[in-house]
């Protein structure tokens, strides 16, 4: 599924008028903040450590072109072939050609946006190869066929009942299971065999370290160290973003990382490899491919605005503290990457004529910058877009404000320009607004802004402007000389 305008509206109004979602996102995202903020207590100084994780992140997007060299270079010489992909296309063509010069019919899946960006699996499938997340929330949607709710947790929604069902469904359980336990065994026994038979694996990265050519996968199932080491083949997919200088570099945002994912001091696998199985290993691919991926990285990296959308790790933090989140879930924004994460990176990657209504459903209160481990300026980067996009910038695939929102916007600006209009302006819609009062409040209203009513209220206002009132009370000195006509002191 690919974001648009459309589905946005459609799924957010499905979402929050969903008992079981509200009740869902008033728990998970306020527990995963909280873990996140006690596992920040262990920074002596946490401000100072988030500093250090941006400094990191825009140190190596500075030195971009050079990094990526060096681990190329590093990486071949450990014996993995690199290829550059200049675009989902070409990614998944290589990736295709690979799995049949291979005689692949089918592969294993670690969990990872960057595939989904590419929509692989569809690739893979349309060419007669079946493959198999296998980390348990992703292989759950994959098994509903829907998209992931939360970048830590895709399925953390999904009710036991409906797993229960679909598990029956497929054969991988033969009666109704309500253990979540059970479940899990289920799902095990049926991906180890994958693991046992399948012959290549598809992981995304979540480091590449220049100076040694390795590759850092961060997890809690173990199941990408399986896609890694059990195939024959490996097929390592990274954004070209993903490079950091060397070691220490990557492991301070690694500690940035499991805090901010899920509040850990660190998860349960860090995978770290370098090239494919060496003479004297006992595990590890035969072959190991690094696709390189652009898809558009470029033109954001060439603008200095934009180019800090790449320093984001995937931690996942900004969608627990996005307020916005919190009442739609992830489903509406469509595709791999949601919340304020999404609705940054998503526009840049898919162009604002789709994407409008992710980087205007932001009330820009900044809670996704505070707790960002990298130092994103989500709501400087979404004024940004909306700025562009008025505009038409044809280079974001603007189209430009529509025409009766550029005609009250044109006409605002004139009102707002002239303070006797303004105060004519003012007086005239008090009158017309407080026609829809209920009391002291406003419940509903007429038009366009029947939806804005739809889940709030605005207090009255009162029948005088603020202006007028404080005149009233603080009159001008002329208006309050005493009748002698002494100056005041
Ligand atoms: S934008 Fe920042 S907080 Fe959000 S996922 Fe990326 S790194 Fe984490």
């Amino acid at each position: 599924m690919k974001v648009t305008t459309e589905q946005y509206r459609r799924v957010a109004a499905r979402e929050m008028a969903d008992e079981y979602t509200k009740s869902f996102l008033r728990l998970l995202p306020a527990r995963l903040a909280e873990r996140r903020k006690t596992a920040f207590t262990d920074f002596s100084d946490p401000a100072a450590a988030r500093a250090a994780g941006a400094a990191i992140r825009a140190g190596a997007l500075e030195n971009l072109p050079q990094l990526l060299a060096t681990f190329e270079k590093n990486a071949k010489a450990a014996g993995a072939r690199v290829f550059w992909a200049r675009d989902a296309a070409a990614a998944n063509r290589y990736i295709v050609d690979t799995a049949r010069e291979n005689g692949i019919s089918g592969v294993t899946k670690g969990k990872s946006m960057i595939t989904e960006e590419l929509g692989l699996n569809e690739a893979l499938a349309e060419n007669g190869i079946r493959a198999w997340e296998t980390d348990l929330g992703e292989f759950i949607t994959q098994l509903l066929a829907c998209p992931p709710f939360h970048i830590v947790g895709p399925a953390l929604n999904i009710p036991v009942a409906r797993i229960s069902e679909i598990f029956l469904e497929k054969g991988l359980i033969s009666r109704p299971e309500h253990d979540p336990v059970q479940l899990g065994l289920a799902a095990r026994r049926f991906l180890r065999e994958k693991f046992r038979h399948l012959e290549m694996g598809i992981t995304g990265v979540n480091l590449a370290v220049a100076d040694s050519g390795t590759l850092i996968n961060v997890e809690n199932e173990g199941n990408i160290r399986l896609s890694k080491s059990r195939p024959r083949i490996q097929v390592a997919v990274m954004s070209l973003e993903k490079v950091v200088a060397d070691m220490p570099d990557a492991m301070h945002l690694i500690r940035l990382l499991c805090r901010s994912c899920t509040g850990q001091q660190v998860s349960a696998y860090v995978s770290m490899d370098t090239g494919p199985r060496k003479d004297d290993e006992i595990d590890g691919p035969e072959q190991l491919h690094i696709v390189i991926l652009d898809n558009g990285r470029t033109r954001i990296y060439e603008d200095p605005v934009t180019r800090q959308a790449l320093r984001c790790i995937r931690c996942g933090a900004c969608l627990n503290a996005c307020p916005v989140y919190g009442q739609i879930g992830g489903y509406p924004y469509g595709w791999a990457y949601s919340g304020p994460m999404g609705q940054v990176l998503s526009p840049l990657l898919l162009g604002f004529a789709r994407t409008r209504d992710l980087f205007s459903a932001c009330t820009l209160c900044g809670k996704c910058r505070d707790v960002c481990p990298v130092g994103i300026d989500h709501p400087g980067l979404m004024l940004y877009y909306r700025n562009r996009d008025a505009v038409g910038d044809p280079d974001f695939r603007g189209t430009g404000a529509p025409r009766p929102e550029k005609a009250v916007y044109g006409a605002y600006a004139i009102i707002a320009g002239h303070p006797l209009l303004w105060r004519v302006f003012g007086a005239m819609a008090r009158r017309a607004i407080n026609c829809y009062a209920r009391g002291n409040t406003i419940g509903k209203g007429p038009g366009v802004l029947k939806g804005w009513f739809a889940l709030r209220d605005l207090p009255a206002p009162p029948s005088r402007s603020f202006r007028d009132q404080w005149k009233r009370r603080h009159p001008a000195p002329h208006a309050a000389r005493p009748a002698s006509g002494r100056k005041q002191p």
